[in-house]
């Protein structure tokens, strides 16, 4: 159950490729009409199945409502974790790099957006920038590792199907905390995770 609406943003259906139309990371949907408010698709009803799909981080409840995408310059995208019900794997691309500032940065959005998300307890995280073009760089947060990567062609069976490959040696580490450690705040986190985790699931 989605918890927002998307104002005057119209992110995803820009930043994304889209299969079945065609369309590539970046590149503004065909169907998106600026003119009208709060309903820019115009094939809402008979849009692709990969489009009705789509799970927003922003608008399920993640972040304040001040980092919207087109505000923050960040797009969360949670996907289903492959063999867990109970997680989401998430990518946050940077749409515009000016708004989103740098990971380096502990005041930037994306380090905002980014802690608001590994606090949850996704131990999954993708950050790109460039649109998700092939050939795009990828830093990969996984299980308390960082690593670098890059982004390959696309599938281009999903909204946003992405392949991209990465070193096998990390880059860096960022902690994870211990379930013995879990304050009664990061516990209501957890749960969050996982109500979004089974949203997500569900479609
Ligand atoms: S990125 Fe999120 S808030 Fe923006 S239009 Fe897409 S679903 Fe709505
Ligand atoms: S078809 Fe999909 S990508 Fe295009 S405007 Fe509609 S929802 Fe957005």
């Amino acid at each position: 159950m989605l918890q927002r609406s998307c104002g005057t943003c119209f992110a995803c259906c820009v930043w994304l490729g889209v299969g079945p139309l065609k369309k590539w990371p970046g590149q503004s949907c065909k169907h998106l009409d600026g003119s009208i408010p709060d309903k820019r698709c115009t094939i809402y009803d008979k849009r692709p199945k990969c489009c009705v799909d789509y799970h927003c981080g922003w608008r399920m409840g993640i972040g304040p409502d001040n980092l919207r995408p087109d505000q923050s310059g960040v797009l969360v995208t949670l996907y289903p974790a492959p063999d867990d019900d109970q997680r989401f794997v998430a990518t946050l691309h940077v749409i515009d790099e000016k708004k989103a500032g740098g990971p380096a940065d502990p005041d930037s959005r994306l380090s905002e957006i980014l802690a608001l998300v590994l606090s949850t307890g996704c131990n999954d995280v993708r950050i790109v920038s460039g649109g998700e073009r092939p050939g795009s760089p990828i830093v990969h947060l996984r299980e308390g590792k960082i690593y670098r990567g890059v982004v390959l062609k696309p599938d281009h069976n999903k909204f946003e199907d992405m392949n991209f490959a990465e070193e096998e040696e990390p880059v860096g580490r960022y902690q994870i905390k211990r379930d013995e450690d879990l304050t009664a705040e990061d516990e209501a986190k957890r749960e969050l995770h996982r109500r979004l985790a089974r949203q997500v699931k569900s479609g």
